[in-house]
């Protein structure tokens, strides 16, 4: 079979840079969503394609194993540098094994197949909101809007050992494969991805469209893309085609060459936009109970570590111990676990802010902030708030 390929990354509008990263290495093509820190985003989901792609090109293990050995490359970096540390990347990829496509996942990017105008998600998101569903806890519209949908709870990483999902796709001629990461899904519905698709036969011109209907959408995350096209014929068997956007990654849509040109160059308009507005909830397609003939979707247990969460730099303020708080995590419990851990305990009474009507509720849910500082800055209003009660009483 023969494959055309297309990939392209934007910042988005909102974001201040891209910790996506995307990696064409014919046969092996693959997307990674960085997080954590300053710049540790960017340098996890960087160092995880190149590790996949050095060890690929090395021809040293399976995958999956290849998969494994990046997880332990950016959690060693992680360990080694302060710069970094807490890093992590989501990772999904796809390696052309003749007519199979063999796929391995860890995170929320997303592999989807669009044959016969249909689309199917093949891969499952490591999220919480998508634990919180399968648990029974919430619903899937409710998903859609959750407040802690971004939070991932498997990252490379994030720990000495990941477990790794893989599957293995039967492919068939004019079959459209997509690898998106969730600057994507999280905008864009997927019925309006699989209009697209079906629209858009040129991949170059398909990944663009995707692109700027997320960034149409409020673009509030990085956007990373690519399509794989099979068609009937012999696969292009010369001089493989590498292509890694530099780093840092770009910052406009770039569309790669596909196998049969042969050039590194790569094209496209560069799309800069900033100041859009946020919003867009996230729409998800409940995953298709059958994947459909020919699609045999294998998870294997490559090593159970347990149940992790990355709580993707996510801080609130409540109550610990009778006193106001600050909190790393996300307030919320699933299946029995606590999602959080408590980092500075404030010497204001619990008591006296919950006697002012503007906080009780509020610190009884959780006042969840972007940053520390965010969640320091509640607690200093806090703190005002109570003393000027105190000092207006009699
Ligand atoms: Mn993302």
């Amino acid at each position: 079979m023969r494959v055309t390929v297309a990939a392209a990354t934007d910042i988005g509008r909102v974001r201040e840079g891209n910790e996506d990263s995307y990696l064409l290495q014919d046969p092996l093509y693959a997307v990674a969503d960085g997080m954590g820190g300053a710049r540790g985003g960017e340098v996890a989901s960087n160092l995880a394609l190149d590790t996949i792609q050095r060890l690929f090109d090395a021809d040293e293990g399976s995958l999956t194993e290849q998969v494994e050995q990046a997880n332990r490359a950016v959690f060693e970096r992680s360990q080694s540098d302060r710069t970094v540390s807490g890093m992590g990347t989501t990772l999904t990829a796809a390696l052309v094994q003749g007519d199979r496509v063999r796929l391995a996942h860890v995170g929320d990017s997303r592999a989807y197949l669009l044959r016969d105008g249909e689309l199917t998600l093949l891969t499952e998101d490591h999220t919480l909101v998508h634990r919180m569903v399968v648990e029974g806890e919430i619903s899937e519209a409710e998903a859609e809007n959750h407040p802690h949908r971004s939070v991932i709870t498997r990252a490379l990483g994030v720990d000495a050992a990941v477990l790794v999902d893989e599957g293995i796709v039967e492919m068939r001629p004019g079959d459209r494969l997509l690898l998106c990461t969730d600057g994507l899904t999280g905008m864009v519905s997927d019925d309006e991805i699989a209009s697209l698709l079906r629209e858009t036969s040129d991949p170059r011109q398909a990944v663009e469209r995707l692109v700027e209907t997320a960034n149409g959408a409020g673009g509030v995350d990085n956007i990373t893309v690519v399509i794989l096209d099979f068609t009937q014929g012999e696969p292009d068997g010369e001089a493989r085609t590498t292509s890694r956007p530099a780093i840092p990654t770009p910052t406009s849509p770039t569309t790669a060459p596909t196998p049969d040109r042969r050039d590194d160059t790569f094209v496209g308009r560069p799309i800069r936009r900033k100041n859009g507005g946020p919003t867009g909830g996230r729409s998800r397609l409940a995953r298709k109970a059958g994947i459909g003939a020919g699609i045999s979707l294998v998870v294997l247990l490559v090593a159970f570590v347990g149940l992790r969460f990355y709580l993707d730099t996510q801080w609130f303020v409540g109550v610990s111990n009778g006193r106001v708080a600050i909190f790393r995590g996300v307030p919320a419990e699933v299946a029995g676990l606590d999602l959080s851990s408590v980092v500075v305990e404030t010497e204001i009474p619990a008591e006296d802010a919950e006697s002012l009507a503007v906080w009780r509720d509020q610190l009884a849910e959780g006042i969840t902030t972007d940053d520390r500082e965010g969640a320091e800055g509640v607690v200093e209003q806090i703190r005002a708030d109570v003393e000027q009660a105190e000092s207006s009483e009699p």
